[in-house]
C-alpha cells in the first residue's frame, strides 16, 4: 500500500533530526486513499475492539486522520490536541473527564515525543490511557509508552530507519543532492 501510493520514497533525504536517509515515509500519501486508510486503521481498531474505550485522541496534524478513522470504526468520540505557543494543548472545547478510558492514535512514531505529550494531557485530566495505536513505528520497536496495567501499544508496521550523520552519509559521498521531505509539492 505504501509503495503503490508513493508514500515510501526512495532517494536522499534530510530527516527532521538532521540525519540523512535513503528512505522516507510520507504517511499522509497512503492515508489519502479511503480503502487504505480504512484497512490500516482497521488493523489498529481491531487490536482494541475488546477493550472498553470512551474516547480516541490524536496529536495534530498527522495523527488526526488516524484518530478519526479508528474512532469511527470503534464508534467512540474522537478529539485532537494541537501545538500552540510551543506546547501541546487540548483546545476547541474538547474535554477529557476524570475516569475516562482513552486510546491515543498517531500516524508515525519515531521518538514518541508527541504521543508522550498527549499521554500527559490525558493523565493530567484524570483520564486513563488504555493504549497507543499508530501506523508506522520508525524506532525499530524501541519506543515504549507508559500505557499502564493491561495497556497495549500497537503498530501496523515496524521499521528500522537507516540514517547517517551528514559527514558520514554514503549518498552525500556519491554527490546526490539532498532533499528535505515535504518541501516540495509531491514529497
Ligand atoms: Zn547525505
Amino acid at each position: 500500500m505504501f509503495r503503490t501510493s508513493g508514500a515510501l520514497l526512495e532517494g536522499h533525504f534530510r530527516l527532521t533530526s538532521g540525519l540523512h536517509s535513503g528512505q522516507y515515509f510520507q504517511c499522509a500519501k497512503v492515508l489519502q486513499f479511503p480503502a487504505y486508510c480504512e484497512a490500516l486503521c482497521g488493523d489498529l481498531a481491531s487490536s482494541f475492539r475488546g477493550t472498553p474505550i470512551d474516547a480516541v485522541i490524536a496529536p495534530a496534524l498527522g495523527g488526526i486522520v488516524v484518530g478519526q478513522e479508528v474512532g469511527r470504526q470503534l464508534s467512540v468520540r474522537t478529539m485532537f490536541t494541537e501545538r500552540s505557543e510551543g506546547r501541546m494543548q487540548l483546545r476547541r472545547g474538547f474535554e477529557i473527564r476524570p475516569g475516562e478510558r482513552v486510546l491515543v492514535c498517531e500516524d508515525v512514531v519515531t521518538t514518541g515525543g508527541s504521543v508522550n505529550e498527549v499521554i500527559e494531557i490525558v493523565t493530567a485530566a484524570g483520564g486513563t490511557v488504555v493504549g497507543v495505536a499508530y501506523i508506522v513505528d520508525r524506532s525499530g520497536g524501541q519506543v515504549r509508552f507508559p500505557v499502564g496495567d493491561g495497556g497495549l501499544q500497537h503498530a501496523v508496521m515496524t521499521l528500522t530507519v537507516v540514517a547517517h550523520r551528514p559527514e558520514e552519509c554514503p549518498l552525500c559521498k556519491q554527490g546526490l543532492p539532498v532533499v528535505k521531505p515535504g518541501s516540495r509539492g509531491n514529497a
